[in-house]
């Protein structure tokens, strides 16, 4: 039997329906910072866009160019938080090569009541405490928890198990089921025989970005299966989980396009609309 797919677009739509009078209301302002040409970030900035004019929110896209020192960088930054007009804003990654290693400092300049990602100290910090203090969280790990609720997945007393352990999609993801009563396990690369962790997963969440990283062994029958991965290749996108086989076993799962991915979007401008809420 196949599962139930959790698309991303109906969520997604529920909740920009749920930003517009807030939005009307308010007139946030959402800047979306970019240094140099990446193709991907290029079409994720696309997006955004043009879901801020979809809900009538401002926007603007703020392109530097790929040989834009780290001072520049620091100076656009301390600009934004300065300027009463913008509400929230994001440096996109990946920074061009001379600046990768350099995000984190990038980051610690940015004010957190203007951190429309939710990847400073302050707001990663916050959300230790409980999911009242999840204000500013990060988009991606916000949506998966959305999906979840959009879907009527329970999530307390459950097995969940992540796969992926970034700062940005992972760790914040493990803290923000903690709060909800799950019971998490977190896996990495260097995590000994992946499949027998995830085959005792009520709720398995992918979020590495291999094609085919998790195969239909390695799921439980009945399991729900949520897969944040996204690869480009000339085929199009790619999830990390083998949909196919998959699907004949989980009892729901999220499609790559289509699923968490909307859904991510949507969570960036609400913290745009909470951001200025607080201002
Ligand atoms: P990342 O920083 O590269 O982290 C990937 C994680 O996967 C790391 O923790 C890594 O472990 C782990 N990993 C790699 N190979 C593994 C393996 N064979 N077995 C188990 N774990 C393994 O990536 P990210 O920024 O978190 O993004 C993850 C994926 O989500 C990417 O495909 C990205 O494009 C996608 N994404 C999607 C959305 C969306 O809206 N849908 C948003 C953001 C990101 P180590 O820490 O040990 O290296």
């Amino acid at each position: 039997m196949s599962a139930l797919i959790l698309t991303g677009k109906e969520p997604a739509q529920k909740l920009l329906d749920g930003l517009r009078d807030k939005v009307e209301k308010l007139d946030p302002k959402l800047v979306i910072v970019q240094v140099g040409d990446d193709a991907s970030s290029a079409s994720y900035i696309r997006k955004k866009m043009e879901s801020t004019r979809a809900i009538g929110m401002r926007s603007e896209h703020l392109h530097l160019p790929s040989d834009t020192s780290f001072e520049a960088l620091v100076d656009t930054v301390r600009s934004l938080n300065d300027n009463p007009d913008v509400s929230a804003f994001l440096v996109q990654s990946p920074l061009p090569k001379h600046l990768h290693s350099r995000y984190p400092e990038v980051m610690r300049e940015v004010d957190p009541k203007k951190d429309a990602d939710g990847f400073t100290a302050y707001n990663v910090g916050k959300m230790f405490l409980s999911a009242e203090y999840e204000h500013l969280a990060p988009a991606t790990a916000s949506a998966v928890i959305e999906m979840l609720s959009f879907y009527a997945v329970p999530v307390e007393g459950k097995h969940v198990v992540i796969v992926g352990r970034s700062n940005i999609v992972g760790k914040p993801l493990a803290v923000m089921l903690i709060n909800r009563g799950a019971t998490v396990t977190v896996c990495n690369s260097k995590t000994k025989d992946l499949g027998a962790i995830t085959s005792q997963a009520d709720i398995l969440i992918s979020a590495v970005g291999k094609p085919k990283l998790i195969t239909v062994d390695m799921v439980k029958k009945g399991a729900v299966v949520i897969d944040v991965g996204i690869t480009r290749d000339e085929e199009g996108l790619k999830g990390d989980v083998d949909f196919e086989t998959v699907n004949e076993i989980a009892s729901a799962i999220s499609p790559v396009p289509g699923g968490v991915g909307p859904l991510t979007v949507a969570c960036l401008l609400r913290n745009c609309v909470r951001a200025k809420e607080r201002q």
